[in-house]
């Protein structure tokens, strides 16, 4: 039902591609992150809570927004759209045709963030998952028990008269991060991809604490003992200077392993991710009842290989669906050189 194309995941049936990374005429979109939302396309259909970080990112162009478990007839199939968890507006994709169902995952992570909507277990023949985190050393302590470490590294910090940066993905964790620190600081300031993601969905109506925007006026003196939070394309880089004295410390689920901090020069790791973890991503596909298994982006050889060891008939597929670090790059493609995208947008939509 579902085709792996050069384009993206193709229902020929329904004429539509879902997170298609080439410009098409439909698109089924599972959420606003950018290597699974591209410019280009003559048409997208998400959720209502993707729309305008759609538009923000993608420009002007043809929209439209479903509510979750809406069902929308295209050309004789099904498509309904269920909560993935992953971030806001993140949808699995369940595509019905003569009796048989596919669902599409995205991106999806289990635990509920109280942003994202809860992750829905939808029922079906056929699952395509992502396996960003698809090895048994991915094993996520509960996301309290990491906001704790956060304050109480904000604390510390304030104790040393040190600013505190946190590195976190603009869209998804930044949100996470920023609602988790409320009660250790009034005085947040955010980098300026953070900044327009923050006003969308303060516009839509989403209760977030109040941030102020990093710009060269802001005095040095106002950051000392306050949090930064920016994005990972900042990491590392001269803009960082303003916050001295500062300690980093980046969110991510790759900070599980220690290499991975070590490499990035950070001061703290935070093992906080908006993707499931090993057992996540088990539970979730036994949850569907699926007999068959489509392993995309992550560590789908192997994971699909476990897959078929517990008796679940798996394959992996090569999609252009980035892990978690490249959807980094892509954001700050996103926010700084906008060129390439610019560019699809004006001719994707007239
Ligand atoms: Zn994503
Ligand atoms: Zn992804």
């Amino acid at each position: 039902m579902i085709d792996f194309t050069d384009k993206g995941l193709y229902c020929a049936a329904g004429r539509f591609y879902i997170d298609p990374w080439q410009p098409v005429d439909k698109a089924v979109i599972t959420h606003a992150h950018s290597d699974h939302a591209r410019a280009g396309s003559r048409s997208y259909l998400c959720h209502h809570h993707t729309l305008p970080l759609l538009q923000l990112r993608l420009g002007p162009g043809s929209y439209q927004g479903l509510a979750w478990n809406e069902t929308i007839d295209m050309d004789g199939v099904k498509v309904s759209l269920h909560p993935a968890g992953h971030i806001i507006g993140s949808s699995q994709v369940r595509v019905e045709h003569k009796g048989e169902v596919w669902v599409v995952s995205g991106d999806y992570k289990i635990e509920n963030d109280g942003l994202s909507g809860a992750f829905e277990p939808v029922c079906c023949n056929t699952f395509i998952s992502e396996s960003t985190f698809g090895l048994p050393i991915y094993n996520w302590k509960s996301q309290s028990a990491i906001f704790y470490d956060i304050q109480n590294w904000i604390r510390n910090n304030q104790l040393d008269g040190k600013t505190s940066v946190l590195i976190a993905y603009s869209l998804g964790k930044a949100q996470r991060v920023i609602k988790a620190v409320e009660e250790v600081t009034g005085n947040i300031f955010v980098h300026g991809a953070i900044w327009n993601v923050h006003q969308t969905l303060l516009q839509q109506g989403w209760n977030l604490p109040a941030v102020q925007r990093i710009t060269p006026e802001t005095s040095k003196d106002e950051y000392k003992g306050s949090l930064v939070v920016a994005p990972p394309s900042a990491d590392g880089t001269p803009w960082m200077r303003r916050f001295a004295p500062y300690s980093v410390g980046i969110c991510s689920g790759w900070m599980q392993v220690r290499g991975h901090q070590r490499r990035r020069n950070a001061d703290e790791g935070f093992v906080l991710s908006d993707h499931a973890d090993w057992n996540g991503l088990i539970q979730a596909i036994k949850a569907t009842g699926a007999n068959k298994v489509f392993v995309t982006h992550g560590f789908q050889s192997a994971f699909s290989r476990f897959l078929m060891e517990q008796g679940i008939e798996a394959a992996e597929v090569k999609t252009e669906f980035g892990t978690e670090e490249e959807e980094a790059q892509f954001e700050a493609g996103a926010s700084e050189g906008k060129s390439s995208e610019t560019e699809q947008t004006k001719t994707g939509a007239s």
